[in-house]
């Protein structure tokens, strides 16, 4: 089997995309969903992006709320992706010239447009893209900072041992030599153990630290 990224859905409208596609068409099926009324209790939001820099089949399309901030932003990556052990994050423009505090307004980050760069943990690091669609904004009714629209589905990816089947288990012990992505059946005879196992999850993060991607199940848009 081969290595297989497939597409998305947007959960504004349950079309499927490809990864290319789904950012062109989330910007004009926002506009359709957008609520065109005058109400007062509308909140405006953010349209950004979001993607693992060494692999871009890992995105997120979201909507953060203008006056959410930096903080909210990083509460909801962990709960999504990243969170193993509590391990410090920082967002910064460009790579790494200038840090921003955690308490940045979405809002000025939105009208600089620039793109973010987010790191979780110092370690064993897992960095991330932030891109700013600042033309579109969009205004909602609801009470929630972080509204999902469209998240990739889990690639799959082949077992390192056998070729045949998709990897459910990464031996923390055989990845840096190519050889850690098990298929159940070669998992059960794997020579390290059970113990060196982390699960494949549909996270940029799966196999790193002790990442068991509990948040990876959230898809629904509250
Ligand atoms: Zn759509
Ligand atoms: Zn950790
Ligand atoms: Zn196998
Ligand atoms: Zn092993």
């Amino acid at each position: 089997m081969e290595y297989l990224a497939p597409k998305s859905t947007c959960l504004l409208c349950k079309s499927e995309f490809t990864r290319k596609g789904i950012g062109r068409h989330l910007t004009a099926c926002l506009k359709k969903h957008s609520p065109r009324t005058k109400e007062t209790s509308a909140r405006k939001y953010c349209f950004l992006s979001v993607h693992d820099v060494y692999n871009n089949d890992y995105f997120l399309f979201l909507l953060v709320a203008q006056d959410a901030t930096l903080e909210d932003l990083d509460d909801y990556l962990r709960k999504i992706w990243l969170e193993c052990c509590g391990h410090l994050s920082a967002f910064s423009y460009g790579k790494w010239l200038e840090e921003l505090s955690m308490t940045t307004r979405i809002r000025q980050v939105c009208a600089d447009g620039r793109t973010l760069t987010y790191i979780y943990d110092f370690g064993s690091t897992t960095e991330l893209q932030i891109k700013i669609f600042r033309e579109v904004t969009s205004a909602m009714s609801i009470k929630d900072d972080i509204i999902l629209l469209a998240r990739n589905a889990e690639p799959v990816i082949p077992c390192d041992n056998c070729g045949k089947h998709p990897a459910k288990h990464i031996c923390t012990e055989c990845q840096w030599d190519d050889a850690g992505w098990l298929c159940e059946k070669c998992a059960a005879t794997h020579e390290c153990g059970e113990e060196m196992f982390l699960p494949v999850v549909n996270s940029p993060r799966t196999g790193v630290c002790a990442y068991t991607g509990e948040g990876t199940k959230i898809i629904k848009i509250k």
